[in-house]
């Protein structure tokens, strides 16, 4: 079959083929453990459920404006001026489908063919691909002290006459590190002096630890909305756990928001009423939701931690955010496809190979689960690659024994 040359090289998504994988050993009947998945275990938040609810039993489910319903556009509006302390215009705004399709639509409007996108390194799987699908060059920045953090400096170094922009994930996915203020001033001021949009995934925003902030680019930038450079990407997915309802937005400069709106209304012509209702729903409903899923996952980072204290070879940088950890496995297996594999194989857990992150020799662990999900699924890992451990640990209801050591 003649296909696209372009369409043929993205590369499948990781996380949705081991969830694939996955659900297909359940199926058979393997005690699975997934360490693999990012999405919060609780209920979609009441206030959503009903605000859905009642859009549904209107019966008016029809098109929407393509940018999204103004109602929904004012609850981020607001969203924005309490999380932000930024007043925007409706104009400002723009819903998508999931914050996965405002980085596929901003990098749409933004980018020419070759023109090239910094992406800093642990990046979230998807940057690269989208960048290509738009016939833009990803372009890499790597820390070289092992941390997570990026140099400014290195940012800088990497820049060339076609970087239109730079992606920043801070809380990050798959890292978990939070990037300190400085570096966050000091690329608002770069990009604004440069004019490289600085597109800031805001979506784990506000799932941090021991009081660390994520601080928004906005903090340091007094330019209006329409000079200024930063775009922010949100959504419903990780901080309410709505993933299933697909809701992100886009908050920029009107031109690139009217541009966005022409491309949606060609595509997808918008998001569904009644998963706009929901997050609507969600963002005007009682927000003691979201400190539940922090606490739920600050306590599961302390599980975390616990288990790998006693688990030899391994180094971990503490997360401080998001629903990840990203330990370096370079003591067992440089190669994480490999490692992952084998992991899946002889532990029945699954995780993500830290290559798809740009970050070989590491494995990403998912803690978004139940606490026995993170102690489980640890030791079950101990067992499988730390000789110190002992040899024998049940999976289910089957004794297995270590042999490989
Ligand atoms: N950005 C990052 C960093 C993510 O981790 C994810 C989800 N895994 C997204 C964007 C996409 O979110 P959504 O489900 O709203 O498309």
């Amino acid at each position: 079959m003649k296909l696209s040359k372009l369409a043929s090289e993205i590369a499948e998504s990781p996380t949705l083929a081991l969830n694939e994988e996955a659900r297909i050993l359940r199926e058979r009947g393997e005690a699975v453990i997934h360490l693999g998945i990012g999405e919060p275990k609780n209920k979609t938040p009441i206030s959503a459920i009903l605000s859905s609810a009642a859009k549904l039993t209107s019966g008016e489910v029809k098109y929407t404006p393509a940018d999204g319903t103004l109602s929904l556009k004012k609850a981020v509006i607001r969203y924005t001026e309490e999380n932000y302390d930024r007043l925007v215009a409706p104009e400002n705004v723009i819903i998508t489908n999931g914050a996965k399709q405002s980085l596929f639509n901003i990098l749409y409007s933004l980018i020419n063919p070759q023109d090239e996108v910094v992406i800093l390194a642990p990046y979230w799987v998807s940057y690269p691909e989208i960048i290509k699908m738009c016939y833009g060059k990803p372009v890499v920045v790597t820390p070289e002290d092992g941390t997570f953090t990026p140099r400014f400096e290195d940012i800088q170094r990497a820049i060339t006459g076609y970087t239109r922009a730079i992606i920043v994930n801070s809380p990050n996915n798959p890292s978990g590190a939070v990037y300190p203020p400085e570096l966050i001033s000091k690329l608002v001021e770069f990009c604004e002096q440069k004019g490289i949009y600085l597109v800031c995934d805001d979506i784990y925003h506000k799932l941090v630890f021991d009081r660390v902030v994520a601080h928004p680019a906005y903090e340091f930038n007094k330019k209006q909305i329409e000079d200024s450079h930063i775009i922010v990407v949100n959504g419903v997915a990780k901080v309410y756990g709505m993933t299933g309802f697909r809701v992100g937005w886009v908050v920029g400069p009107r031109e690139l928001v009217r541009v966005m709106t022409n491309v949606t209304a060609q595509t997808t012509s918008g998001v569904s009423p009644v998963s706009q209702a929901a997050a609507e729903g969600a963002l005007n409903g009682l927000q003691s939701i979201v400190e539940a899923i922090r606490l739920q996952i600050e306590n599961n980072r302390a599980v975390l931690l616990q288990e790998m204290k006693t688990f030899h070879g391994v180094r971990l940088i503490k997360p401080e955010g998001t629903f990840y950890a990203l330990p370096d496995m370079r003591a067992f297996n440089g190669n994480s496809v490999e490692l992952s594999k084998f992991l899946l194989k002889k532990a029945l857990v699954v995780t993500v190979p830290g290559k798809e992150f740009g970050m070989e020799g590491h494995i990403r662990l998912s803690i978004s689960g139940t606490v026995k999900d993170v102690t489980e699924g640890i030791a079950r890992i101990k067992w499988a690659l730390d000789p110190t451990s002992p040899n024998e640990i049940y999976i289910g209801d089957k004794k297995m024994i270590r042999d490989w050591l």
